[in-house]
């Protein structure tokens, strides 16, 4: 089962040759940490609880949308099976506080958020683009396309621990990849569940003209041409931190083997 857990998305689309905003995030990020991940397969043997716990809320909101799943109960199950299971929890998380977080969110989303969504079109829709400008197809899975409050609208929702700041809605490329599947949706969204102890749901609505659409297909064909030509290299900086591949790049061997697993 925690298997799942540690493939993209939209990765799970392609054949290993496709583009997506995941890969292109991640080589941006760090050409190095995307060779580790991508090329070499490596994964960390303890999947991040955060990443499960988002996981396992977007199952139980699109078991909500699609088919009127008690989202609650849904959360309860999934979450529940992995009570024991070795989860890289942070210093203010654990099974028991996410358990709670999770239900929170769950509940309020059902009684305050669902309500406002109408002329619901696709949950969780895999979409695949062939550009021209581009030698691979470039794929995603959009997690709603609804009407919002009467607007045609497409959202990706997000679980974190605190709030977005106002312009990260404006500036996620994600959503210009999302606008370029649905070009005719009337506006983007980021519905963000925070894990806050008083459970917040906080919608960013935004949208985006032709340009940021040019702007960002310039940007993922150098990286696609990049990624072609072999180009990897390590970009150091703070998100070092947080980098499953660190021993890698430390060369510390032992806690790369006892940290890292190889995927198929
Ligand atoms: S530790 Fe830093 S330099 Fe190494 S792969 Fe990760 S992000 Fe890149």
């Amino acid at each position: 089962m925690l298997a799942s857990f540690l493939r993209e998305r939209d990765d799970a689309l392609g054949n290993g040759s496709h583009l997506s905003h995941s890969r292109i995030n991640r080589y941006l990020l760090c050409p190095e940490q995307y060779r580790l991940y991508y090329l070499e397969k490596l994964r960390p043997t303890v999947p991040p609880a955060a990443l499960v716990f988002g996981q396992i809320v977007h199952q139980a909101l699109a078991a909500l949308v699609a088919q009127k799943v008690d989202p609650v109960r849904h959360f309860h199950d999934s979450w529940g099976m992995l009570k024991g299971v070795p989860l890289d929890f942070n210093q203010r998380e654990s099974w028991e506080k996410l358990s709670a977080s999770g239900e929170g969110l769950l509940a309020k989303f059902a009684s305050e958020e669902f309500p406002k969504l109408s002329h619901i079109e696709s949950v969780e829709r895999p979409f695949t683009l062939k550009i021209t400008s581009l030698d691979s197809p470039f794929v995603g899975v959009i997690d709603l396309v609804a009407e919002v409050e009467g607007k045609r609208t497409v959202a990706d929702w997000k679980t974190a621990g605190s709030a977005f700041d106002e312009h990260e809605a404006a500036m996620s490329d994600q959503l210009t990849a999302y606008k370029l599947s649905e070009p005719a949706a009337e506006q983007l969204a980021l519905c963000v569940l925070v894990k806050t102890k008083e459970p917040q749901i906080l919608w960013h609505l935004t949208d985006r003209t032709g340009d940021r659409l040019v702007e960002y297909l310039n940007k993922v064909g150098y990286v696609a041409r990049e990624i072609a030509a072999g180009r990897f290299y390590k970009r150091p900086g703070l998100w070092c931190a947080w980098c499953d591949f660190l021993p890698v790049c430390l060369g510390d061997k032992r806690k790369a083997g006892e940290t890292l697993v190889t995927v198929p």
